[in-house]
């Protein structure tokens, strides 16, 4: 997918008017929440160009008294790699970055070090300024933000990425789900991601909130997202315990077209709809196919 640093704000439509939301092309959303106290930018996108935009669109609310915080959902280059403009060596606008330990570990990464030059071989124009700076300040499970007016909990959502953090805001029943849940589903990358990730659904749909947001999915879709994520893996799993009592390998070759063998096909498990129809192909073949993979051997290593 090709990058820019475009980032444009999406018209309100029906969410509360404190909070923003920014969009990077086509590739992923993100957040400004305004508080009595402070604001707070939820993820810092894909380098220090398009973290500035988002801090245009916050600038008016800066105005004030009202402290600048930035929070990182994880550490995935579309959600942390705007850092810099607010911590480490080159921050032209410091503020406290709130994330997870797990996020300022991966940050740290040799492995996000090798993927930072990877993109920056791809796409120069994007990416060549690029610095990893981690979160300033690290929690494990939960750390609130006092507001004022609104709270902002945020709590450890582990699953697509183990470093991964959702924001819940009692005071108007808004989660920002952030990559917690997606659209047609937010993927596991590792076996045991599988099960962390079906907890953090089912934490986040237990919160019943009235309005959810998230990255990658559109804004309107609301909190039935969550519900369907969790319907997906639930299906997967009945499908899948159903093949390895037929016989089906839990680790299938690589080349087994496994969606076959399980017989359990994208359309097969999600809802009906243009929306889920339009997803980009990866989702309905290699992406299903590797969920089904990871399945098949969290079943036979739970056993
Ligand atoms: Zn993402």
């Amino acid at each position: 997918m090709p990058h820019t640093n475009e980032v444009d704000l999406l018209e309100n439509q029906g969410w509360d008017e404190r909070i923003l939301v920014c969009r990077n092309g086509q590739l992923v959303k993100t957040f400004i929440v305004v508080t009595d106290r402070c604001v707070v930018l939820v993820d810092s996108l894909i380098n220090a160009k398009t973290a500035s935009r988002m801090l245009d669109y916050a600038r008016p609310y800066l105005a004030g008294t009202r402290a600048l915080v930035v929070v990182n959902t994880h550490a995935d280059y579309d959600h942390a790699w705007g850092n810099q403009l607010f911590a480490g060596p080159v921050a032209s606008h410091p503020a406290p970055i709130i994330g997870s330990q797990r996020c300022a570990e991966e940050l740290r990464s040799s492995g996000s070090a090798t993927y930072l030059q990877e993109m920056r071989d791809r796409e120069p124009e994007i990416f060549a300024g690029v610095q990893l700076v981690e979160p300033t300040i690290c929690f494990e499970e939960g750390l609130t933000i006092g507001g004022g007016d609104l709270t902002l909990q945020l709590f450890a959502t582990p699953g697509h990425t183990p470093d991964h953090i959702a924001l819940y805001i009692p005071e108007i029943e808004t989660l920002l789900a952030a990559d917690g849940a997606e659209l047609p589903y937010p993927a596991a990358r590792a076996v045991d991601g599988l099960p962390a990730m079906r907890a953090s659904l089912a934490r986040m749909a237990a919160l019943q909130p009235k309005v959810t947001l998230y990255c990658h999915a559109p804004v309107t879709i609301g909190p039935q997202l969550l519900h369907d994520n969790i319907a997906y893996f639930d299906a997967l799993e009945r499908h899948c315990r159903a093949a390895l009592a037929r016989g089906v390998p839990a680790r299938p070759d690589q080349d087994a077209d496994v969606i076959d063998l399980v017989g359990c096909r994208y359309e097969d498990v999600t809802p009906a709809g243009p929306m889920w129809e339009e997803v980009h192909e990866h989702y309905r073949t290699q992406g299903h196919a590797e969920q089904l993979r990871m399945m098949l051997a969290w079943l036979a290593d739970a056993k």
